[in-house]
């Protein structure tokens, strides 16, 4: 489904990701490891086109997507839920939810039952559905950008550091919800320090070390090395 073939992304002349290969499969949730700083966050900032890679090709279901707009590769069905968040704090969870499917904004009932999906998944969002987002809690924030990301109805869902911030046992929860996700049909490409969670859901995994993938394989296989 998605293919980094030798992308180099740089900085000046400083090189944040240097010759990534990176395979994803339909259906499977593939981990990025790494410290801080390895290079993560700009791997996904090149999928979604926030940056442009120096180097190499990016392709998505067989299309070349490097290069293309954030807006352009969100149609194609890559959606990216960052880090921060970016959560409209004085907006209601629901008006949150509905911003995310912009991409199918001319569909009330898509519009409709995909909010109904999100909060089979997340039930907690809709008992807060009227509450401003920025009054929930660190998780629950977690949990409405991760849903808002799903209103897109994406073919491939990008995560960075969805536990980031989270009590051990939320981390729990997110993971499971992130398996359940993926369950019902969504490919996930996840970036975590938290090593061992994710590895516990994933199906294979990438270890970055200041900018180069360093080590890959599947999650058992990754397990071992610890
Ligand atoms: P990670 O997500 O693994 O923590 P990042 O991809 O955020 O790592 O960062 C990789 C490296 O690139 C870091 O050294 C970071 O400081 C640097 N970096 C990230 N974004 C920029 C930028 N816009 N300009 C310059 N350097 C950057
Ligand atoms: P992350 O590890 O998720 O990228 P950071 O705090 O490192 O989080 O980066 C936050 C933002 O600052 C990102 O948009 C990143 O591109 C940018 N950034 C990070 N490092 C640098 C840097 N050395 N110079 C300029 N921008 C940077």
């Amino acid at each position: 489904m998605l293919d980094l073939k030798q992308v180099t992304v740089n900085y000046g002349n400083f090189s944040a990701v240097q010759q990534a290969e990176i395979s994803v499969e339909k259906g499977e949730i593939v981990v990025l490891l790494g410290a801080n700083g390895a290079g993560k966050s700009t791997t996904f900032q090149a999928i979604s086109g926030l940056v442009k890679p120096s180097e190499g090709e990016i392709l998505f279901k067989g299309n070349q997507i490097s290069g293309k707009s954030p807006d352009k590769i969100v149609q194609m069905g890559i959606v990216q839920c960052a880090e921060d968040r970016k959560l409209f704090p004085q907006m209601s969870v629901e008006q949150n939810l509905i911003m995310g499917a912009y991409v199918h904004r001319k569909n009330r009932k898509l519009i409709k039952q995909t909010l109904r999906e999100v909060y089979d998944l997340f039930p907690i969002l809709y008992d807060k559905r009227g509450e401003f987002a920025g009054s929930l809690s660190g998780g629950q924030q977690q949990m409405l950008a991760i849903g808002r990301a799903l209103m897109a109805k994406p073919d491939l869902m990008l995560l960075d550091e969805p536990s980031i911030g989270l009590a051990p046992l939320i981390v729990e929860q997110m993971f499971e919800s992130i398996q359940h996700i993926n369950k019902e049909g969504t490919t996930i490409l996840l970036a975590e320090q938290n090593a061992n969670a994710a590895l516990s859901i994933a199906d294979k995994g990438y270890v970055y070390e200041n900018g180069r993938i360093v080590v890959e394989g599947k999650s058992e296989e990754l397990f071992a090395n610890e």
